[in-house]
């Protein structure tokens, strides 16, 4: 379970998080809407234990990630970036192995059982054939697929997505939340950081919305997403 409590946090004089709460349990769909620079992006890496000079409490399973290595919050938490990274001259498997790199003592190469959890991952989303293919030639939307792989590969149970359909075609994006919605039928703990208010009426089992720092709404799309809050959160109607 992922609990946050009273987060805050800024990067120089302007506050980005102001007193953040969420709770999120083991099977829960949750997305985090809020317009850009809301903070999403900011709160995940808060909790991926990236900016440790956040204000407040973080816990997962019951324990502060402040007090966690690196290596024992990768066994619990993933990150799935945005489809826009630098170049990388490694294979589709290496990438995804990367996943698995947690489980190997200092300097030990992956072994059988790493490239299994691999290969499981990339056939879990369809693109087992593209494992010896060049990383950084596949397209943006490919490259996303990998990303997830590449968490699934890492075994953790909370999986933090951040808008991961924004670079993918129809059909992908459509693959990509049914595959959320497995993954939180099977007991993982999905976070996805999304600007379509569609989407999260389609897969959500809960939206929280970030506007100006704060938590404006917390509960069911068919609650929360009604009216007045895409016009607070992005100055139109929906
Ligand atoms: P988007 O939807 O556009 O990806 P977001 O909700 O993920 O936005 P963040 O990336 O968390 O927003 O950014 C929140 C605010 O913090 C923005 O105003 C951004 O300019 C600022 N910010 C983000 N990263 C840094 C940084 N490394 N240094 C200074 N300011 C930053």
């Amino acid at each position: 379970m992922l609990d946050v409590q009273d987060l805050s946090f800024s990067y120089g004089p302007r506050p980005v998080l102001r007193g953040v709460c969420l709770q999120a349990q083991p099977g829960e769909l949750l997305f985090v809407l809020g317009a850009n620079g809301a903070g999403k992006t900011t709160l995940f890496r808060c909790i991926l234990g990236l900016l440790p000079g956040y204000g407040g409490q973080i816990r997962v399973d019951g324990q502060s990630i402040a007090g966690l290595s690196a290596r024992v919050l990768a066994q619990k938490v993933a990150y799935i970036p945005q489809s826009h990274h630098p170049a990388f001259p490694y294979s589709v498997m290496d990438m995804v192995l990367m996943g698995t790199n947690h489980r190997l003592a200092p300097f030990a190469s992956p072994g059988r059982a790493e490239r299994q959890l691999a290969m499981e991952a990339l056939e879990t989303l369809g693109i087992a054939d593209y494992a010896s293919r060049s990383f950084q030639r596949l397209s943006g939307g490919e490259q996303q697929l990998v990303l997830i792989a590449r968490a699934l590969a890492q075994q953790a149970r909370i999986l933090l997505m951040d808008e991961p359909t924004s670079a993918l075609d129809f059909g992908n994006q459509v693959r990509v939340l049914e595959r959320a919605a497995a993954l939180a039928n099977q007991g993982y703990t999905i976070l996805i950081s999304c600007h379509n208010p569609q989407h999260a009426m389609l897969y959500a089992q809960r939206v929280v919305a970030l506007h100006d720092g704060r938590i404006v709404a917390d509960g069911p799309p068919a609650d929360a997403l009604d009216e007045g809050l895409m016009q607070r959160l992005y100055g139109v109607p929906a």
